[in-house]
């Protein structure tokens, strides 16, 4: 039941104090109520799958996570991985975060485009390039750098409990439609569209630009996760190193036609293959079957890219953040960032009349 008179849009209840929705509890809704609810807004998440869940199909149990500059993004996109990346550094402070910072080696088969991810030089630390005797004779150049891994087994549970200290409600519900969440809190006016992939298929979402994306990558068991290793080019491969989880994420592969919970040994074999030419020192040609473990994940991916953007719905303002395909941790906290100013914004629209 409302308090609110939905026909004068008038309200006992403060602005600030009526619950901005989130609909998904992946990353990006978790990044986004963790900033709305440290600048003091009420939120509560609406998700089919929650931090600790392990279904294929929530991407954000899965992923690397490693803070990589994107190549081909805009100058404001970069900005959004900038600010994760300042976020990030700060919660590396905490082992409860599951976020560490390592070192990274980045070899590349040819020399960088203008839009490579070459970028990113100034956001992270100890940037510097590598002369030719530090690397394999096939590359054309590399770089070393220092740059963020987030372990997700302890990350999405550390946000989950963060969330909820300061006062964030979850509520386990998969819903066919927004139209069926605004039902759901008729007093809210701010709901953010967190839900990856959900918005392929939501009723009156339906974004067909939306597609799904499957990650197959090897989990090593070994004490040698220090150092992120990345080989950009036609043989796109890395070694992300998971220190608090003891061992090392090799991959990786992009299929869309596969969408397979089952493991592909093919894969697996093929993956360790190119991390042993890539890091010979950390993956071994045949490691013991008892080191290994197989992660398999869906990316909500989006052709044309990920959307993030604000409209005005009658007396609701819509937020947009989905699509974020193999990238959602690397542009997590900025887009929780830009979300937290879109909300401001629609807080000083009602309460400067
Ligand atoms: C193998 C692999 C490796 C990766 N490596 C990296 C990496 O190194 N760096 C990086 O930055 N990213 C990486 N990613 C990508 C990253 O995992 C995703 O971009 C990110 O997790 C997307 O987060 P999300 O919150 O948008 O979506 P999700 O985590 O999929 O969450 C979506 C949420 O919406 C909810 N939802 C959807 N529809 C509905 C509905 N109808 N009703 C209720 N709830 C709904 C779901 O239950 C879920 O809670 C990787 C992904 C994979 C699979």
């Amino acid at each position: 039941m409302s308090e609110c008179d939905q026909n004068t849009n008038t309200c006992p209840i403060p602005f600030s104090q009526r619950p901005i929705i989130i609909l998904g509890a992946g990353i990006i809704g978790c990044a986004a109520a963790r900033q709305l609810l440290l600048q003091g807004f009420h939120v509560t998440l609406v998700a089919e799958f929650l931090p600790g869940d392990q279904d294929i199909n929530y991407a954000s149990a899965w992923a690397g996570a490693a803070w990589h500059a994107a190549g081909s993004i805009t100058p404001d996109q970069r900005y959004l991985q900038a600010v994760t990346h300042r976020v990030l550094l700060q919660m590396a402070r905490e082992p409860a975060s599951g976020v560490s910072l390592v070192d990274s080696r980045e070899y590349l088969e040819q020399e960088p485009t203008p839009d490579s991810a070459l970028w990113g030089r100034t956001v992270v630390s100890r940037f510097r390039n590598l002369s030719p005797e530090e690397y394999p004779s096939e590359f054309a150049c590399a770089w070393a750098y220092e740059t963020l891994v987030t372990d997700p087994t302890r990350h999405m549970p550390y946000l989950k409990r963060q969330i909820q200290t300061m006062g964030g409600r979850f509520i386990r519900r998969k819903v066919e439609s927004l139209h069926e969440l605004y039902g759901m809190f008729l007093d809210s006016r701010v709901f953010i569209n967190a839900s990856g992939l959900g918005s392929k298929t939501l009723a009156d979402v339906q974004d067909d630009r939306c597609f799904p994306e499957r990650g197959q990558n090897v989990f090593l068991r070994t004490d040698k996760c220090q150092t992120m290793y990345f080989r950009n080019g036609q043989e796109y491969t890395y070694v992300i190193p998971r220190p608090y989880s003891g061992g090392v994420v090799l991959g990786g592969v992009k299929h869309q036609d596969n969408l397979s919970p089952d493991v592909d040994l093919d894969i697996a074999r093929d993956e360790i293959a190119r991390a042993h030419r890539l890091a010979p020192d950390v993956v071994p040609a045949n490691p013991p079957e008892d080191a290994i473990s197989h992660i398999i994940g869906i990316r909500p991916s989006r052709k044309g890219g990920f959307r993030l953007d604000s409209e005005v719905q009658g007396s609701r303002t819509l937020l947009s953040a989905y699509g974020f395909g193999g990238g959602g941790y690397a542009f997590s906290y900025g887009v929780a960032d830009a979300l937290v100013k879109m909300v401001e914004q629609t807080e000083r629209d009602h309460v400067i009349v």
